[in-house]
C-alpha cells in the first residue's frame, strides 16, 4: 500500500487531515479547533509522505518528526501520525488499540475541562454555583477541572490580584505573569474552598492555574491548597503555550508540597519529557496526542512516566470528535498510572452529525466505552461532511 495524497480541509474550525492511498482506503484525523492556521503546515508534509507505506507508521514518522516543535507547531506532525494509525488499523481490519498492544480497559475515564457555563463572577459563590451546575451534567463526570488565577479572567476581575498590569490581549496566557498579592492568593483559595464544599469528597477537582506564577508564590499556593486534596494543579509555572519545560523549577515546587503538580500539554516529543520524569519534577503529566507527536508518542511517555510512579491525565479539550476517537484508543492501552483524559466535544455541535462510531450517549457515568471498529473507530460521513466544506476544500473527499 502506498500513500498517493495528503489533503487538509477546515471543517468548522478544525483542520482535518486525510491521507489517501492507492488501495482505496484513507486515514483521517483532526487538530485542535482553534488551529485553522495549521493547514499550510500540514500540507507542507505532503511531499515527504507520497510513495510511503502508511502501515509502517514509525518509518514514515522518522521522515517528518523533526518538522515539529512545542505547541502549536507539533500539531501538524501529530495529526499526520494519528491519520497514519487510522489507516494502519483499517488496513489490518483492527481497532488501533490492538496495534498499540491492545486495550487494558473496556471503558476510559474522562474529566470535564470543556463543558462550561459562563461564570457569573469571580467570587467564591460564583465558583460554587458553577460546580453545582457541572455536578449535574448528564455525562456524570467524576473529575472536573476549573480554570483559575492566571488561567482565567480572575487576574483582571479581582482587583490587585497580582503586582502587574493584566493584559487584554487574547494571548494573555504568555503575557500575564508576576508576583501574586496576599489578597489574590487568599481569594483564590477561598474560591477553591467554596467549590470543594459543593464537590465533596466523591468527585475529583483539578485546577488549571497558569502559567504565570513565581516559584515562591506557587509554593505558598500549593501548600495552602493541601487541605482540599485536589487531584492536581496544572501549569502553575509554565506550560499551556510556553515553548519550554522548566523541569528544575517544577522540581522545587513539587518537593515543597503534597498537592500534585501537573504540566506538559505544550510539550512535543518524548525527549522533552525525559528530565521532567527522570527527576520527578512533577506528580502528573498531561501530554496531548494532537501536540506531543501523536498517540504512539503519548503511549511511550505514559509508560516511561509509569516507571517513575508519575501519573498521566492527557490534555484534549479542543481536539474534536476525531481527536476524541484517538484519545479513547490510546488511553485504553495506557498502564495503571492513567487517571483520565480531558473530554472534548463536537464543536460546532453539527460535528456530531457528520461522524459515526461513537457510543450514544458518548459519556456514561464519566466513562466512554472503547469502540472496536477498525481504525480509530470514528468515521467521517462524507455525504454529510461535504456540505460544510468551503470553496477551497471541495475536493477533500474526492
Ligand atoms: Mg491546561
Amino acid at each position: 500500500m502506498k500513500i498517493v495524497d495528503l489533503k487538509c480541509a477546515i471543517i468548522g474550525k478544525s483542520p482535518v487531515v486525510r491521507i489517501v492511498t492507492d488501495e482505496g482506503i484513507s486515514g483521517f484525523s483532526q487538530a485542535e479547533t482553534w488551529k485553522h492556521y495549521l493547514k499550510p503546515h500540514i500540507l507542507a508534509l505532503r511531499e515527504a509522505l507520497i510513495g510511503e507505506d502508511p502501515t509502517l507508521v514509525e518509518r514514515v514518522m522518522l521522515k517528518i518528526r523533526q518538522r515539529g516543535g512545542f505547541k502549536p507547531w507539533g500539531a501538524a506532525v501529530s495529526a499526520v501520525e494519528m491519520a497514519l494509525w487510522d489507516l494502519a488499523g483499517k488496513a489490518a481490519g483492527l481497532p488501533v488499540h490492538k496495534l498499540l498492544g491492545g486495550k487494558v480497559r473496556d471503558k476510559v475515564r474522562v474529566y470535564n475541562g470543556s463543558i462550561r457555563f459562563p461564570l457569573m463572577g469571580h467570587r467564591p459563590e460564583d465558583y460554587a454555583d458553577d460546580m453545582r451546575k457541572m455536578m449535574v451534567l448528564p455525562e456524570g463526570f467524576t473529575i472536573f477541572k476549573q480554570p483559575i488565577g492566571f488561567h482565567s479572567p480572575m487576574k483582571r476581575e479581582v482587583p490587585n490580584f497580582y503586582y502587574g498590569e493584566p493584559n487584554a490581549s487574547p494571548f494573555h496566557g504568555a503575557l500575564d505573569r508576576g508576583p501574586v498579592t496576599e489578597k489574590g492568593l487568599r481569594h483564590l483559595v477561598d474560591c477553591v474552598a467554596a467549590m470543594k464544599e459543593v464537590a465533596g469528597g466523591d468527585v475529583g477537582l483539578a485546577l488549571d492555574c497558569g502559567p504565570g506564577w513565581m516559584l515562591g508564590d506557587a509554593i505558598r499556593l500549593a501548600r495552602m491548597l493541601e487541605p482540599f486534596n485536589l487531584l492536581w494543579i496544572e501549569d502553575v509555572l509554565s506550560g499551556d503555550y510556553t515553548p519550554w519545560v522548566n523541569a528544575g523549577v517544577y522540581r522545587e515546587l513539587t518537593r515543597a508540597s503534597v498537592t500534585p503538580i501537573h504540566t506538559g500539554e505544550q510539550i512535543y516529543l518524548r525527549q522533552n519529557f525525559k528530565e521532567l520524569i527522570e527527576t520527578h519534577a512533577v506528580h502528573v503529566i498531561g501530554p496531548d496526542p494532537a501536540d506531543v507527536g501523536g498517540i504512539a508518542e503519548l503511549k511511550w511517555v505514559a509508560e516511561f512516566a509509569d516507571l517513575h510512579s508519575i501519573t498521566i491525565a492527557p490534555h484534549g479539550t479542543a481536539n474534536g470528535l476525531l481527536g476524541l476517537a484517538a484519545l479513547i484508543q490510546v488511553c485504553a492501552t495506557l498502564p495503571g498510572n492513567f487517571i483520565a483524559f480531558e473530554y472534548t466535544t463536537a464543536d460546532p455541535p453539527w460535528w456530531s452529525e457528520i461522524v459515526e462510531g461513537l457510543p450514544s450517549p458518548i459519556v456514561q457515568n464519566g466513562m466512554i466505552a472503547v469502540p472496536d471498529r477498525p481504525g480509530m473507530g470514528v468515521e467521517l460521513i462524507p455525504e454529510r461532511a461535504k456540505e460544510y466544506l468551503s470553496e477551497d476544500d471541495q475536493a477533500f473527499f474526492s
